[in-house]
């Protein structure tokens, strides 16, 4: 195998289907394929035939144990290892090890799950957790150090088949979305299509710092980001690292990144500086949804691994340093039919275009009715750092579309026919459909859900965020925006008006009844929170304001009428989100009164000491002034450090007899401004003590040492 060559190695480490095809008898391998089409049941013979073929694989490849891998409800993934081995006793009791792995083994997992979150949908004394193969996503081996091992990717469901992790839902919304799509495609003209994906493309943020330095920094270890820290002197303003040369011991780090990701079938392809100093992108080839949903979790894991053998940390927070950008995780998204043909391209043919008009309507339309579920989806206690800073979309929904496709929806909207009204738009005389070509030049990057040609970007996910809700969420509103879109197309058919002239009929009315949550200009402007206001547009300013949505009977009916959740389940996650959000809040509040005392407060009293011992020995008076001024400028902000952190550990007492809906409020509105406050002080202090006395690694130190080399 050339080692050098992609092409080669690429997905060595997964048991795909053309391995699948190698390893199975023939018989085997077309029930998989009708299982995969979901056009039947897999069989026992089938589960055992593909074990079968796993195991002597993954044997080969050196793995000694394999796992279900799967995505409880915290985010991260999880998994529990199993060796292969099995036991036979022999005569005279001598053990004899053989290697085995069974269909059922395969299929089905019982972890003892009684750890994991599920928002008392589970009572302890009835804790049992199954996972269960999800054979649409690779089977792949996981190396860490010198151990190998078999990951089979899985759902994880309690007893009464409710899901208990992420990717259960995702893959119901793939479902559902596909019969919508189907439906509605019938309707507008395409009677043999068969089949409708949802795509995905995730583009990953990342910083890296220095081993050396995280390591001295409680905060980041504990919480994912600096909570104290004064602005380096330099930071992004020379606006000079996006898109710069990458330093040479970061592009160690990428080259072995993108090496291992290959190993994983992981198509990797960009990787650039980003605004921030030390901050940078991967981005891979979009994939079917659930598989570039599996594929950024593992990206992020392997991103971690990797950073730390290049003696890096890899944060994947979503503002791991105050003042400069944050990280975010663009999920581009569109749908496919099965010719592989793109829904949301405008496309050649005037049935092309009529299509993607129609598709592009009901995609802002599902946004404008489900914007507030849209919004709860990416909220999370680092998001709230993110959105409405400015560098990252504001916690207000709005859909960009470019000024060329807003005046082919104005028109339509006002019931004239689009007409040449610009170079791009040609008109073609049949059926009144417009010419669309590619707009790739109109960008805007403030926008939260922004049209890019020929796809849609949901840019305010976090960084950090495990994609498949904010995903499965999506699918779910435009499968039951499709639904709606459907039954109104199929009325005017059924009351005989023209298919194309009761398409443009259809995109003008979801047009006109949705065009409030367009938006094409600066999303972090001022101005665009009071339009939003007056447009009666949803803003839910932080986590604390955006969870209830996922219990609130009106904004989730579209998810249960769907079935992408049942009502236990969307409790059960608003319990586990708001437990979440609480208990970090709580920690970082706990960590930062925690630095303060242990670090900051010593190094002032030291500053101070050895600044008195300067003025006492001064012989100037000219000394003797500014000492005595830098000394009073010391002892105030120390003062106001202590007042304000005596106050806000007075309040994390307070909060100890809070019930968790009260937590909710007081943390976004209590907590994390008073924590705000101390660290403005302690900001301010930094600048006053010098290096020598300073016992946290500073910014200019965690954002620069490394990516000048
Ligand atoms: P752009 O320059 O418009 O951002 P890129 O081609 O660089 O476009 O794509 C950015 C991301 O969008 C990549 O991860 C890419 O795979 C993904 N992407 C492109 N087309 C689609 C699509 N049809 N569906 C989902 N993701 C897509
Ligand atoms: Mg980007």
């Amino acid at each position: 195998m050339d080692q050098n060559k992609v092409s080669e190695y690429f997905g060595d480490m997964t048991f795909g289907l053309a391995k699948m095809r190698e390893g199975l008898p023939k018989d085997s391998y077309n029930q998989l394929i009708k299982v995969l089409e979901r056009k039947e049941k897999l069989e026992q013979k089938t589960a055992d035939a593909v074990a079968q073929a796993i195991k002597e694989w993954a044997v080969k490849k050196g793995a000694t144990h394999y796992c279900h891998w799967f995505q409880p409800m915290r985010g991260l993934t999880a998994e529990k290892h199993d060796a292969f081995i099995d036991i036979q006793h022999s005569f005279f009791s001598e053990l004899r090890v053989t290697e085995r792995f069974s269909g059922n083994q395969l299929l089905q997992g019982e972890p003892d799950a009684s750890s994991f979150p599920s928002g008392g949908m589970r009572s302890t004394f009835e804790a049992r957790g199954y996972t269960a193969w999800d054979p649409t996503s690779p089977i792949f081996i996981m190396t860490s150090g010198r151990s190998r091992t078999l990951c089979i990717p899985s759902v994880f469901f309690g007893y009464s088949g409710h899901a208990l992790d992420n990717k259960t839902h995702l893959l119901r919304s793939n479902e559902v979305l596909s019969e919508a799509a189907i439906k509605f495609l019938k309707l507008l003209g395409d009677v043999d299509v068969r089949g409708v994906t949802a795509t995905l493309g995730v583009e990953q943020e990342y910083f890296l710092v220095d081993h050396a330095h995280a390591k001295k920094r409680m905060d980041l270890k504990l919480t994912g980001r600096t909570l104290l820290g004064a602005p380096s002197a330099r930071g992004q303003q020379m606006e000079d690292h996006y898109f710069g040369a990458i330093p040479t011991r970061v592009m160690a780090f990428m080259d072995d990144f993108a090496r291992e990701l290959y190993l994983l079938g992981i198509p990797a392809r960009t990787r650039h500086n980003e605004v921030a100093p030390a901050q940078f992108e991967m981005a891979p080839i979009f994939e079917e949804a659930g598989i570039a949903a599996d594929h950024n979790t593992l990206t992020m894991e392997v991103a971690r691994q990797v950073a730390n053998r290049h003696g890096l940390m890899c944060l994947l927070h979503e503002k791991p340093f105050a003042g400069i950008n944050g990280s975010g995780k663009h999920c581009n998204w569109s749908m496919s039919n099965d010719k592989g043909e793109n829904l949301l391209d405008p496309g050649k043919t005037p049935h092309q275009n009529l299509r993607f008009l129609a598709i592009l309507a009901v995609v802002v339309k599902s946004v404008y009715d489900h914007s507030d579920m849209l919004r709860a989806s990416i909220a999370t206690a680092g998001n709230d750092l993110r959105l409405g800073g400015n560098e990252a979309p504001p916690a207000i929904m709005s859909v960009f579309l470019g000024s060329l496709l807003s005046d082919i929806l104005e028109t339509i909207g006002r019931g004239e026919v689009a007409t040449a009204s610009r170079d791009e738009i040609i008109h073609l005389g049949v059926s009144h459909i417009p010419q669309i070509i590619r707009d790739s030049a109109d960008r805007n990057r403030t926008s939260p859900f922004a049209f890019t040609g020929n796809k849609f970007e949901f840019r305010a996910v976090g960084s950090s965020k495990n994609v498949a809700i904010p995903v499965a969420i999506l699918n779910a509103a435009i499968a039951s925006g499709l639904d709606e879109a459907t039954q109104r197309l199929d009325k005017k058919l059924q009351s005989g008006e023209h298919r194309d002239s009761a398409i443009i009929e259809l995109v003008k009315e979801l047009f006109n009844e949705s065009k409030n949550i367009i938006f094409s200009g600066n999303n972090y402007s001022a101005e665009w929170h009071d339009e939003a206001k007056k447009r009666n547009l949803p803003i839910l300013k932080t986590t604390a304001d955006a969870l209830p949505t996922l219990i609130n009977e009106k904004s989730n009916n579209f998810l249960l009428k769907t079935k992408v959740f049942s009502k236990e389940e969307l409790a059960s996650r608003y319990h586990v989100k708001v437990e979440n959000y609480v208990k970090l809040v709580l920690i970082e509040t706990r960590v930062i009164c925690q630095l303060v005392r242990d670090f900051v407060i010593p190094s002032v009293e030291k500053q101070l000491i050895q600044s008195q011992k300067v003025l006492n020995g001064a012989h100037t008076s000219a000394l003797k002034t500014s000492y005595t001024s830098h000394i009073e400028h010391l002892e105030n902000t120390l003062a106001d450090i202590m007042r304000s952190l005596n106050d806000l550990e007075q309040e994390l007492m307070r909060m100890e007899s809070l019930d968790e809906k009260m937590l909710l409020k007081e943390c976004a509105y209590t907590l994390r401004p008073k924590s705000d406050t101390l660290r403005s002080y302690v900001d301010r202090v930094e600048q006053l003590v010098g290096d020598k006395f300073w016992q946290l690694p500073k910014y200019r130190d965690m954002l620069f040492s490394h990516v000048f080399s």
